[in-house]
């Protein structure tokens, strides 16, 4: 084994220890395998004790954690041509002779010039290198090697500076550095380069790679092999089309994607049945208790889509096992009517009901809102958060533990341990994605198989649904409480700002109320500059109207009192950060204005629009683009103009954007895939989805394979706390 990693620059001696082999390439029948799939990464030749310390750190122990690190990209040197054709502009890849050989150092920078010329027979080209003199040890007249890079005009009419290279010995086959090209990440000491070259050692060297995938679902799906597919995606076949590989379709792509979702929904299948297994004492009387419950509280008649969800609801809360439900329904389709007709029949039935939300405000607005509906039965709602005076909380906690709290609503103070349930039977989770499963899993650890109701107003894409929420079953409120207005959505550019604020004249003119929403460019304590910016400026710009701010960094009570003035109509405009984006409720405000709306995810703007559109005023949507946007933020933009649909408006924006941008899932933990990908590869994931349920169902936890569930376990099983049973 050679020696551990020495200082930078790196010495290409250890780069190329597998490009440019001193002995003939082994053949390797598995019988004569010098590495297998679980061996220390350290076994490999080229690295040393000191680099597999580094590569620890970064969790790769073995040859499977290196093969995992996979190539982001491909170069394509599957053409060589003759350098007679060397053109400025057009990538080339070409194999000749180094000619010659002179470095130069330039006197003013201190630069140090390399200038080789290889020759192929056809031409001869200059190829120039920068303060690599240390290459001059391995590069000179007499050696051939690859270059593949893209011609330009330098000091003469055609040069290539600092391509890619490869050294090539006597009698080495081109096939070995020519074709598809994998490019890596820097992975700790392994440069791209080194990377290459270890990946291709382990890769000749290595044994039988073992397949976690029940082989009948490789069949039926037509997905190959796993050791296929880790050869082919880490050096594919030259036929391969470059879209195949660009857009990770390729079969080797494919089957690594599905991998990675069924890895995933076999985690949620299991959550889901393990919680099946579960069994509550005594079913609830839930026919009686709505129906009654319903005619005492509501001055409405439901939405069918209400009635729908009610009655999915209602088949949960009959079973034998706890309801594991989630809710999907834009903002103002009407969750908070169906959560407190839930959360009453829980009671109903002798249980304590809690919902919990993500925010001081939006607490404090669910208490009210709950208490606003419950008030004809009678039903005091208890608040608990961070933001009340301490003895007040503890008042509080003390009537949860005795049971005289009946109803409850927090934050999540409400999983605080000093926290206990007297009889905890109904979970409702406001706004699900802002909190993990973690948090989900504690406030439920408070009841004994507690029914749980999360809620969510991000309107989000099927696929993306599966992947966060993969074990709930998901009810989808997709109607809104008749007699609403549309809301007039128009997007503008930062230079008609001036015609914005015209319009929001006229708006005060009429007496409505406005909205203003800038970004917090950072979390923290710029959130707070947005707002107060904001603030000065509208002041200036409307000096009759009332202005006043409210953002995350307040002082609740401050904020409080700012929203209730708002509330009340005393404040006419209303600036904030996206502390409003979700919850607030003021029917009189029918104006939104966004600025620089173009930071935001379209989902996120959609949620913010629906601040208006409450009350019976026809109400405005304006958006802002900054001022450094281009056309392409423009036009997605216009999206909103376009739809309110938020299903359709999640849809677009995960595929502009992708999963890790979406309101909230940041947060959530959304599981990171090395290839997967909810829009390329949707097909899989239904497909992944279907055979994980399935095979849950039909074999049980206990069908998996020693080798499948360690592979769960350990890509998922932190974050979906599977270790905690079974
Ligand atoms: P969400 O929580 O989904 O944003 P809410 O439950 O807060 O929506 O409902 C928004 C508003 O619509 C509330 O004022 C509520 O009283 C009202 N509402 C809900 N359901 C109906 C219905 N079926 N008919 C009329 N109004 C309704
Ligand atoms: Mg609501």
């Amino acid at each position: 084994m050679l020696a551990a990693s020495r200082g930078a620059p790196p010495p290409p001696s250890r780069a190329n220890v597998a490009l440019v082999p001193d002995r003939k390439p082994v053949s390797t029948p598995a019988s004569r395998s010098r590495y297998a799939w679980d061996d220390p990464v350290e076994r490999i030749k080229g690295i040393g004790p000191r680099w597999a310390e580094e590569l620890a750190s970064r969790g790769v122990t073995t040859v499977a954690d290196l093969l995992e690190h996979l190539p982001f990209r491909y170069e394509d040197r599957r053409r060589p041509r003759p350098l007679a054709e060397a053109r400025v502009g057009e990538p080339l890849t070409a194999i000749g002779v180094v000619r010659s050989v002179a470095t130069v150092r330039t006197r003013k920078r201190g630069l140090e010039i390399m200038t080789i010329l290889l020759d192929d027979g056809t031409d001869a080209l200059p190829v120039v290198f920068f303060n690599r003199g240390y290459l001059a040890e391995w590069i000179r007249a007499g050696v051939r090697m690859l270059v593949h890079g893209v011609p330009r005009k330098g000091r003469r009419p055609v040069e290539l500076q600092g391509p890619e290279f490869e050294l090539l010995r006597e009698g080495d086959d081109p096939a070995r550095v020519t074709g598809w090209m994998p490019v890596y990440e820097k992975l700790g000491p392994l440069t791209p380069r080194r990377l290459r070259a270890v990946i291709g050692e382990a890769l000749s060297g290595l044994g039988e790679i073992p397949d976690v995938l029940p082989g009948e679902v490789l069949g039926r799906r037509g997905l190959v092999s796993a050791g296929a597919a880790y050869r082919a995606v880490h050096r594919p076949a030259a036929e391969l089309p470059s879209e195949q590989l660009a857009e990770r379709r390729a079969p080797a792509h494919r089957r690594l994607a599905y991998e990675e979702f069924f890895l995933l929904e076999l985690g949620l299948a299991i959550r889901r049945a393990r919680r099946r297994a579960e069994r509550r004492k005594g079913g609830y009387q839930i026919e009686e208790a709505l129906r009654r419950r319903m005619a005492e509280l509501l001055p409405f008649s439901l939405t069918g889509a209400q009635k729908r969800v009610l009655k999915e609801i209602g088949d949960d809360l009959k079973a034998p096992w706890p309801m594991n439900r989630l809710l999907l329904g834009d903002v103002g389709s009407g969750k908070t009517v169906i959560a407190a007709l839930t959360m009453l029949v829980a009671v109903d039935n002798g249980y304590q009901a809690a919902l919990m939300a993500p925010t001081e405000i939006l607490a404090h607005q669910h208490a009210r809102s709950l208490q606003e509906l419950l008030l004809p039965v009678d039903m005091k709602v208890e608040l608990l958060t961070a933001g009340l005076p301490a003895s007040a909380q503890e008042e509080a906690r003390a009537r949860i533990g005795s049971g005289r709290a009946r109803i409850v609503v927090g934050t999540h103070s409400l999983i605080s341990e000093k926290v206990a349930f007297e009889s905890l039977g109904l979970t409702v989770i406001d706004e699900q994605q802002r909190f993990g499963v973690v948090q989900r899993a504690d406030l439920v650890a408070k009841g004994r198989h507690p029914d749980v109701l999360v809620m969510s107003a991000t309107p989000i894409p099927r696929t993306l649904a599966m992947v966060i929420y993969g074990d709930l079953d998901v009810s989808i409120l997709d109607e809104k409480p008749p007699g609403r207005k549309p809301i007039r959505t128009v997007v503008r550019r930062a230079d008609q700002r001036g015609r914005v604020f015209e319009g929001i004249a006229r708006a005060l003119g009429e007496g409505r109320q406005v909205y203003v929403v800038r970004p917090a460019v950072e979390e923290g304590g710029r959130g707070l500059k947005a707002a107060e910016d904001g603030l000065k400026e509208y002041r200036k710009l409307f000096p009759s109207a009332r202005v006043e701010m409210v953002h995350g960094k307040m002082r609740p009570a401050a904020r409080q009192e700012n929203l209730d003035a708002f509330a009340s109509g005393d404040v006419q405009i209303l600036v904030a950060t996206t502390v409003i984006e979700v919850g607030i409720d003021v029917a009189a405000a029918s104006v939104i204005v966004v600025e620089d709306a173009d930071r935001f995810g379209l989902a996120q703007l959609h949620q913010l629009r629906g601040r208006v559109g409450r009350g019976d005023l026809r109400s405005y949507c304006v958006l802002i683009a900054s001022e450094d946007s281009g056309p392409e933020a423009i036009a997605r933009l216009a999206v909103l103009e376009q739809t309110d649909d938020g299903f359709r408006v999640s849809e677009k924006d995960l595929e502009l954007r992708g999963p890790g941008e979406l309101a909230g899932t940041a947060q959530s933990g959304y599981p990171s895939f090395r290839v997967a990908d909810l829009v390329r590869h949707q097909d899989l994931l239904l497909a992944a989805r279907e055979d994980a349920f399935a095979f849950v169902e039909r074999a049980g936890e206990r069908g998996l394979t020693e080798a499948l569930w360690r592979e769960v376990r350990r890509r998922h099983g932190e974050r979906l706390r599977l270790a905690e049973v079974g």
